[in-house]
């Protein structure tokens, strides 16, 4: 039975004596810490290699100060499928995928191989070889693990655009990644929808002149045109094509892949990771982090075209020779418990998801999943954002029937895989909810001022990794000045994440969200989370986001969107009981100047809260004079979500 501390009400913990389990995971860090040679050796050894040479790190002068396997030689394909095909794992299933309208496929290691075998041959035939871009723009079917795989096998680099960008948004990463081929689907299930995706890839290729070729996966019948000498079907281009291509080595730190962040911050930055370190990574933390073996099924929620995906969905469970679960669509459709029934249909074992997804699990109601057996699982994780106590303590009863310990696992795009995060399977690990824990070893991570000094327990400031790690990415694409501008000027020698965090007095992070967004109230550094963890204590509140407002007299003042549980409505009466909350919780200076009761929050693709364009609308602002959506679609996207927002705001005063 796990037991979390109950959740403290200020974002701050009260210390308590120190348990066993955290004592190793220290030790264990500051073993991976001193000698990273002997620490990631025999981990190392664990996965396959085609060549050993010199050490497994190399400190490097400049930006990230750090080469992992410099002289090694490997594939990552070759280590989530040549690996297993000599080995009783040949037959066992490495996904089990469903489609939205109820079909599905199960794929055996042996069978994945077979297919990534297939389509490499395909992308050889069409010129695709070592260090060429390849863009994967395709729904959540088998696929896209396939095809980011064969990619893989050849050394070429993928590029996977999450399918709900639009044409510019394609063109734009198209461009910038200088991509050949690209792999697309005539459509994907969203909602019982068709989601075109080839119309969108043909508007887009107007204005992408480097890409010679498109395949095209049938998923959903719809009509496509086919514009001759350059798309193929996939089937087409795969048929007949049974031939075994040898995974072709690399170099450790040869690019894997590009990812452009979600794009909550800016103008996307294509993050660009290496293959030894990233796929070290992505292993030892499914393991660790996940306590993952072979009696489990796993399911990550995430879509593949975010970084949680790539690494816990694709890699990481396949390097680890995991069963785990693909879902093509919504999680409330046809149903509110699309989910919950995939959990119970496959004795799913370990469901990592986001804050996002549970908050709007709660806003469905109780009885959804408690009509399914979730028995089956036994141990849940979240990610993406910070979870709130009060949502943390929900996921743990109602989907882990309190026997599940919840790894809130902090990381981001740029870092690969987890850096922060419970590891149950390690040691007994007392949890906190609302707490990411402890740096995972060989995670040097700190809390420290504006000039970089350490700060004691409890106290806010800005989180930095002080040494390279092996999943770290290895420099923006296209764009090495900005990677040591963003990333390594704040704080020189530093990794500098731009999040905002405390550490109480056992060493446990407790993660506030982005430095950029925290408040100044009359001197006070007040963090939007601090006051939406308040909030949605009170039993009408589903979700809120807290913003600041530019004041005369304070500098900044706090104001609250706040969305309701249904059968609530948001009377003054209600605005006074969340007013009086928040006052006798946190206290009189972080009142909120304003609240809002809202029907929803403006969210990123990726589903996150967008403060910046509430701050803009709240302001009123003209949308744009922010760096937030410098992106043509995302500005598009966000001009309708600003008006949206605006109106909405207009029919609810605060
Ligand atoms: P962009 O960098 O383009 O603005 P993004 O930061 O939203 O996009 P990601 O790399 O997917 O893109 O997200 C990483 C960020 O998500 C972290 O920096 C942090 O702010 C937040 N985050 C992720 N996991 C957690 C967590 N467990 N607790 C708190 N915050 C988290
Ligand atoms: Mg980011």
């Amino acid at each position: 039975m796990v037991e979390p501390s109950p959740a403290p009400r200020d974002g701050l913990s009260t210390t308590r004596s120190v348990s066993p389990g955290i004592l190793k995971i220290q030790e264990l860090n500051r073993r991976a810490l001193e000698d990273p040679e002997g620490f990631w050796g025999p981990i190392a050894a664990e996965l396959s290699w085609f060549d050993r040479q010199g050490p497994l790190f190399r400190a490097t002068a400049d930006p990230p100060f750090g080469s992992w396997f410099p002289g090694w030689s490997t594939n990552l394909a070759y280590n989530c499928l040549d690996r297993w095909i000599d080995t009783p794992r040949r037959h066992r299933v490495a996904f089990y995928w469903e489609g939205e309208p109820g079909d599905h496929r199960a794929l055996t290691y042996y069978q994945l191989y077979r297919e990534v075998n297939r389509l490499a041959t395909a992308l050889r035939a069409a010129g695709v070889g070592p260090g060429d871009r390849v863009t994967l723009y395709l729904p959540m079917v088998p696929e896209l693990p396939i095809a980011m795989l064969a990619t893989a096998r050849l050394g070429a680099i993928h590029s996977v655009v999450f399918g709900g960008f639009a044409a510019p948004a394609l063109a734009e990463r198209l461009n910038d990644s200088g991509s050949r081929l690209v792999i697309t689907a005539d459509g994907g299930w969203r909602r019982g929808k068709v989601l075109p995706l080839k119309p969108i890839v043909d508007a887009a290729l107007h204005h992408s002149p480097s890409v010679e070729k498109v395949l095209v996966v049938r998923r959903t019948g719809s009509e496509v045109a086919m514009v001759p000498n350059r798309d193929q079907w996939y089937h087409d281009a795969v048929a007949g094509s049974t031939v075994a291509v040898a995974a072709v080595p690399v170099p450790g730190p040869h690019p894997s892949f590009i990812l452009y962040t979600s794009g909550t911050t800016g103008r996307p930055k294509g993050a660009v990771h290496g293959t030894g370190g990233y796929m070290l990574w992505s292993y030892y933390t499914t393991r660790v982090v996940f306590d993952a073996s072979d009696r489990d099924l796993f399911w990550c929620t995430a879509d593949i075209g975010w970084v949680t995906g790539h690494t816990y969905v694709v890699y990481g469970p396949l390097l680890a020779g995991l069963s785990s679960v693909i879902y093509e669509g919504a999680p409330d459709f046809p149903q509110p418990d699309r989910w919950w029934t995939i959990v119970q249909k496959y004795g799913v074992t370990t469901l990592y998801t986001s804050p996002t997804a549970i908050r709007a699990a709660i806003k469905h109601g109780d009885r959804w999943p408690r009509q399914h057996d979730l028995t089956s699982l036994r141990l849940l994780g979240t990610v993406g954002e910070p979870i709130n106590p009060e949502v943390w303590n929900w996921y743990f009863r109602e989907i882990g029937g309190a026997r599940c310990p919840v790894v809130d696992t902090w990381w981001q795009t740029e870092t690969g895989g987890i850096l922060i995060s419970p590891q149950p399977g390690t040691a007994h690990f007392p949890l906190k909810p609302g707490s990411a824990t402890l740096p995972v070893p060989g995670v040097d991570a700190q809390v420290v001022d504006e000039d970089g000094r350490p700060l004691p327990p409890d106290r806010k400031g800005f989180l930095v990794i002080r040494r390279p790690w092996p999943g770290q990415f290895i420099t923006l694409w296209n764009d090495d000045a900005r990677f040591r501008s963003v990333y390594f000027s704040r704080f020189p020698k530093w990794y500098y994440p731009a999040d905002y965090a405390t550490a109480d007095a056992d060493g446990y992070f407790w993660l506030l969200g982005r430095a950029d967004e925290v408040l100044k109230v009359a001197g006070h550094r007040i963090a939007t989370i601090e006051l939406e963890n308040i909030l949605i204590t009170h039993p009408a509140v589903a979700e809120s986001a807290v913003i600041g407002r530019h004041d005369e007299m304070k500098g900044e003042v706090p104001v609250a969107c706040v969305v309701l549980k249904p059968g609530f409505d948001g009377t003054p009466r209600l605005r006074e009981e969340l007013l009086g909350l928040v006052r006798t919780t946190l206290g009189a200076i972080a009142v909120p100047a304003a609240i809002y009761f809202v029907e929803k929050v403006p969210k990123t693709r990726s589903a996150k809260i967008m403060r910046r364009l509430i701050r803009d609308v709240v302001e009123e602002r003209p949308l744009g004079d922010t760096t937030t959506l410098e992106d043509e679609t995302s500005v598009e996207d966000a001009r309708r979500a600003y008006q949206e927002f605006k109106d909405e705001l207009r029919r609810t005063p605060p």
